[in-house]
């Protein structure tokens, strides 16, 4: 069955109390840039950092007594590592991550800091998936996938409904997109809260299978993009992803890495704000605007603000 918004409301109850209800900032300085009024959703003020804790959260806490108390396993580049390691912790679960060897320093550490077991592999040689199903079947644990997921896309759904809660109806939301559980959750949301709203998902230009799919119709599998959007390396948008994705979503935008590193130094700019490279891809396409939205009100949501503080330096200093 097709994800609902009625599975976001049920996942906006479920982790109330437990996830941050995070800030909207605007910048008029920014708004110039662009040539809108720009919101920004700030899931970087999220707990462990990025929007994947609500998933997480609501994932682990629809599990079965038994389920729980098994544990729970997953593979991620990264933020979705830290979100089951606090969500299982905060729920008394066990946590078993898969992640790759080469993950940012800061992630691979946070994950550990959460009481997460971390078990590493190769990004580019070897099946994260694979792995990580072969563990839930020798150690009888849980399989919560990073996007391709029910709970997990309506739980990620929740901040664009907070969103449209607090500033009303948008002309358009562009939302970070890797395997598309930010982007199907988000475009539910704005079907019911704002059903004019254009809803674009932005993904790196060094892989644009989510654009070549939707606009085909069908799942496009590319090999691992090299990125700095880390946590936007993704093969391919998932089954269930897609399917609300093909339905509610209007366009998939690209951003390369050079107009990422711009929109960090906006942030850091003009909102004073940390914003990893991945969590730059809304404004970075909402910089190249359509001419029908300009002067319009639109929504950009930032998915997360880790980085290492070395590697966020490097990418702001000259060349
Ligand atoms: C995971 C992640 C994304 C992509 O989300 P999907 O649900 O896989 O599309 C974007 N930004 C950040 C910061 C992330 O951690």
């Amino acid at each position: 069955m097709v994800s609902s918004f009625a599975d976001v409301v049920d996942a906006a109850g479920r982790i109330a109390g437990y996830a941050h209800r995070t800030p909207v900032l605007g910048s008029r300085i920014v708004d110039e840039v662009v040539g809108a009024r720009v919101l920004f959703k700030c899931e970087n003020f999220q707990r462990m950092g990025a929007f994947k804790f609500r998933g997480a959260f609501n994932a682990v806490s629809r599990l079965s007594a038994r389920q729980r108390e098994a544990g729970v396993v997953t593979y991620s580049s990264g933020n979705h590592s830290q979100a089951i390691a606090l969500a299982a912790r905060l729920l008394d679960v066990r946590a078993t991550i898969v992640m790759p060897h080469d993950a940012p320093a800061a992630k691979v550490a946070a994950t550990k800091g959460y009481g997460g077991r971390v078990v590493g592999y190769d990004r580019y040689a070897e099946d994260r998936a694979e792995i990580g199903r072969a563990l839930a079947e020798e150690e009888g644990l849980t399989l919560i996938p990073p996007y391709d997921h029910p709970d997990v896309l309506a739980g990620q759904g929740t901040a664009a409904k907070e969103l449209f809660d607090e500033v009303g109806e948008l002309d358009a939301l562009f939302v970070p997109l890797g395997g598309g559980g930010l982007l199907s959750g988000s475009a539910l949301a704005a079907r019911a809260l704002s059903p004019r709203c254009r809803v674009y998902g932005v993904e790196p230009a060094a892989g644009d299978d989510g654009r070549r799919s939707l606009r085909g119709g069908e799942i496009v599998r590319i090999d691992t993009p090299r990125t700095i959007a880390d946590g936007a390396q993704t093969e391919q948008l998932g089954a269930h992803t897609f399917e609300v994705i093909r339905r509610d979503v209007d366009d998939v935008l690209t951003a390369s890495d050079d107009e990422l590193v711009e929109a960090m130094r906006l942030f850091a700019s003009y909102l004073k704000i940390v914003v990893e490279p991945t969590g730059c891809l809304g404004l970075a396409a909402a910089r190249d605007l359509p001419d029908d939205l300009r002067g319009k009100r639109i929504g950009v949501i930032i998915s997360g603000g880790n980085v290492d503080l070395e590697r966020y330096a490097a990418l702001l200093a000259p060349a």
